[in-house]
């Protein structure tokens, strides 16, 4: 018997049997918009085909070039593309999978002045306006649909995705926030779905019977002017009735300021909205957004919220995440944490996506699990990221392997991150990494620092000591009223009811968060986001409430910049956000005087002027870090060779995704 009898319960579509309840989501590599990447994208599909999830949906593909998502962006317009995506197809049916192509047109959203839309409305997302098409023109758009539908189908794959979800350019026909037309394309709730409607028929009509079309429906658009429950529901009996095989959940606009997929948001958090939609019709409905675990995905499934679940970014961290579900080896799954380090922030910033728990992911071809021909003996030093992705990868390699870690627990930074609160996946990293350990037989030595000694007789060193917080020089920063912190986060100790926070980087912001917000359930986090019931509220927007903060909390920073600049693109905004709904006073161009018993006392400006005092109780130091690499100093005094990676080589701007890639890349030649 199955632990996850619902998820891995086969679903014949007629033409077709998918072997199991779990859509591949689309996600864009980065690989998709040169035909030279396309071997690549090939071996990507096929590890994941390999890995048993039932259909794969790639990511978007512009059916012309005003659908462009950026220019010279990927689109699907020949038959010369259509034989060159063969390799990929056939890659992934080698592997016994079926493969679905995203027809994504951006509207509004094309990152370039010739793009079109309902009505000539900018997105406040994109500095491009976009034409108002005629109606000419709107019908063009639905041939260049169906054109790319049946170019898919001559490519071999087993479907299309029509994105019709995030605020695309269908999207922006179905709602009066960006359709103000009078002609049959708007006006009435009718007229705004014939977009939607017509290209569904008119491609079923096409490709034939035998041929998967997936509509992307946006359930809740969580935007001002957004789809009534009404025209939700209307749309979706009309998108079954055009021919469509499947509806799959779109939840939030690209320019929404309600969070929909970070690792702040509770797990599965929308699949009710999938829910209320799925009675209104007969053929499958997915659900998405949050599901990362089979566990949270057999629930939503035996709960009846969904026939199938979609996940994108879990098959970035783990490929083999259906076989693991499988054989009952979920303890074994590298799970995604949300986190959008390396998958959406580098595709935002025009990189290829990758992910960061999992750094082969999108370089299949370039970084090989490749057995070693000389098993070696290998000391890690530290078991933070670094050291455990330096560990376990070279134990899989073949090598031996014997881990050392200082603290009585393996994860560093990840244990702090894991105590912050909307941070909790970061514990799902270390509890992955020490199953590994015990899978690959490295031989864990923890609670004692390990000397030179220690380190004797083995043929290669790996040394991730980490860091340690700086200590800037305050007057006064010896004051019983500073905490570092991991005082602070790690070892619990006493804060006040008001508090300055010093350093504005990804850690005072963390900090701050800390020390303001418990952990919301999931009917209090949609309070705080104004989350309302989708059958009642247009969009499914209702006003903010969010919870009272625990303290007063002061975040400062030297820079003149804004707060938390240099946090992620897809996440920075929520992190503010959250600290906006907390009253979380934050000051800039700070001059830090002195601590003493009133408190803070600081200036501002490059003339010290405004002096203030900020009478707090506590003031908690997240002032960056300093490498630990006293070892690496004895070590190489003793003429012994190191390798230095993690915060250890360098502490500036440490971070996670840095330090495990460096890990694995290093693993994977030694
Ligand atoms: P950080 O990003 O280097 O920020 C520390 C801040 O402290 C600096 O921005 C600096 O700002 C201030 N500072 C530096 N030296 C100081 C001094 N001597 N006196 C007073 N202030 C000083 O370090 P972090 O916040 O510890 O983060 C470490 C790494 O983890 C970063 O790469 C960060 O991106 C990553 N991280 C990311 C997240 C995330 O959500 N993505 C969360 C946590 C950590 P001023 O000079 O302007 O004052
Ligand atoms: Fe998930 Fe983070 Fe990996 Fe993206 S980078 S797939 S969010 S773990």
């Amino acid at each position: 018997m199955s632990s996850y009898p619902h998820l891995l319960e086969p679903l014949d579509l007629g033409h077709v049997v998918l072997p199991n309840r779990v859509i591949m989501g689309s996600m864009h590599t980065g690989l998709e918009d040169r035909l030279s990447d396309l071997p690549k994208l090939a071996a990507y599909f096929a590890e994941r085909a390999r890995g048993g999830v039932g259909l794969m949906v790639t990511g978007g593909y512009a059916p012309n070039r005003t659908g462009w998502l950026t220019p010279f962006g990927s689109t699907l317009t020949s038959r010369r593309q259509a034989r060159k995506h063969r390799l990929l197809t056939d890659a992934v049916h080698a592997e016994g999978g079926r493969i679905a192509l995203q027809i994504l047109h951006a509207g509004r959203y094309s990152y370039h002045p010739f793009s079109v839309s309902a009505s000539a409305l900018k997105a406040p997302i994109n500095p491009f306006k976009p034409r108002a098409l005629s109606d000419r023109g709107v019908r063009q758009q639905i041939e260049a649909y169906v054109d790319c539908a049946a170019l898919a189908r001559e490519a071999g794959y087993d479907g299309v995705e029509i994105m019709g979800s995030e605020g695309y350019f269908i999207n922006q026909f179905l709602a009066e926030r960006t359709n103000k037309r009078t002609d049959r394309w708007g006006g009435s709730p009718e007229n705004r779905r014939r977009l939607a409607v017509e290209i569904v028929r008119r491609t079923r009509e096409r490709v034939g019977e035998d041929f998967l079309i997936i509509y992307r429906l946006s359930m809740a658009d969580l935007v001002e002017g957004g789809q009534t429950w009404d025209d939700v529901v209307a749309l979706g009996k009309e998108i079954e009735a055009a021919g469509a095989s499947i509806i799959n959940t779109g939840i939030g606009w690209h320019e929404a300021r309600v969070p929909t997929i970070v690792t702040s948001v509770p797990r599965a958090a929308f699949t009710s909205v999938t829910a209320a939609f799925k009675p209104h019709v007969k053929i499958p409905v997915v659900t998405s957004n949050r599901i990362n675990l089979p566990q949270v995905a057999e629930e939503v499934l035996a709960r009846g919220d969904a026939d199938l679940v979609s996940m994108a970014r879990p098959f970035l961290a783990d490929p083999e995440w259906v076989l693991k579900a499988t054989t009952d080896r979920a303890d074994e799954i590298n799970v995604c944490i949300a986190c959008n380090q390396a998958c959406l922030d580098h595709v935002f910033a025009k990189k290829k996506a990758s992910c960061m728990v999992n750094p082969r992911a999108v370089r299949e071809t370039e970084l090989q699990l490749l057995p070693t021909r000389r098993t070696k003996s290998i000391a890690v030093v530290g078991a933070g990221p670094a050291g455990l992705a330096a560990a376990v990868t070279a134990a899989e390699r073949g090598h031996h392997v014997e881990l050392f870690e200082a603290d009585a627990e393996i994860g560093g930074q990840f244990g702090i991150a894991q105590q912050i609160p909307g941070k909790e996946e970061f514990a799902e990293t270390i509890r992955y990494y020490r199953r590994r350990l015990e899978l690959t037989g490295v031989k864990l030595h923890l609670g004692g620092r390990a000397g030179v000694d220690d380190l004797a007789g083995f043929d290669e060193i790996v040394l991730a000591t980490g860091v340690v917080p700086r200590v800037p020089a305050i007057p006064g920063i010896d004051h019983p009223k500073v905490l570092s912190y991991v005082e602070v986060v790690r070892e619990h100790k006493p804060v006040g009811d008001t508090v300055a926070v010093i350093g504005a980087g990804g850690v005072g912001v963390d900090v701050s968060e800390f020390l303001t917000t418990t952990s919301p359930d999931l009917a209090a986090w949609k309070a705080e986001w104004g989350v309302g019931d989708p059958t009642l509220l247009p969009g499914a927007l209702a006003v903010p409430q969010p919870e009272p903060s625990l303290r007063k909390v002061y975040l400062l920073q030297r820079k003149a910049g804004k707060i938390g600049a240099g946090l992620g693109k897809t996440t920075g905004w929520v992190h503010r956000a959250a600290l906006k709904n907390k009253q979380v006073e934050q000051l800039r161009e700070v001059n830090y005087e002195r601590i003493d018993d009133e408190g803070l006392h600081v200036t501002f400006g490059p003339k010290r002027e405004k002096a203030r005092v900020l009478a707090v109780d506590t003031v908690v130091v997240c002032a960056g870090q300093e490498p630990v690499r006293d070892l690496a100093d004895a070590l190489r005094a003793t003429g012994r060779p190191v390798h230095l990676i993690g915060g250890a080589d360098v502490a500036a701007e440490l971070d996670a995704k840095r330090a495990i890639e460096q890990a694995t890349r290093l693993a994977l030649t030694l």
